[in-house]
């Protein structure tokens, strides 16, 4: 096949191509297999945290690195974050406290961690997670 024949082949399939599946954060990225053997799903009272636990140190430079749509707007967000102990006077460890999040932090936008979306894509996770 000749380039410009595969080029018109490209084109053809992306724009025949079913309407894609809308973006899926963090599920979409190549690391995500890796990662989610880290995950687990923590609740305290109401609410549910996705942490991170165990992850090694290359791995963890890996994920926080990662960008992602925010689920709910679409802007790049950090996915895998670093939470830092309040008060922490021990020699920081990045890889101590991460975390998943799949939208906008509050203060970039305050509806997205709170909509549907978030909640939608949160449930799809623990059920990715939970055995
Ligand atoms: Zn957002």
């Amino acid at each position: 096949m000749s380039d410009s024949a595969q080029t018109d082949l490209v084109t053809w399939l992306d724009e025949h191509q079913p309407s894609a599946p809308p973006a899926t954060g963090l599920r979409s990225h190549s690391l995500w297999p890796t990662l989610r053997e880290y995950l687990r799903v923590e609740t305290t009272g109401r609410h549910t945290r996705l942490e991170l636990r165990d992850v090694p140190a290359a791995l963890a430079a890996d994920a926080l690195a990662i960008r992602a749509p925010c689920v709910a707007c679409g802007a790049l967000v950090q996915p895998v974050r670093s939470r830092r102990p309040p008060g922490n006077k021990r020699r920081d460890n990045p890889t101590a406290a991460l975390y998943l999040a799949v939208t906008c932090t509050l203060a970039q936008r305050l509806g997205c961690s709170r909509g549907k979306a978030a909640s939608a894509e949160y449930a799809r996770i623990k059920a990715e997670v939970t055995p």
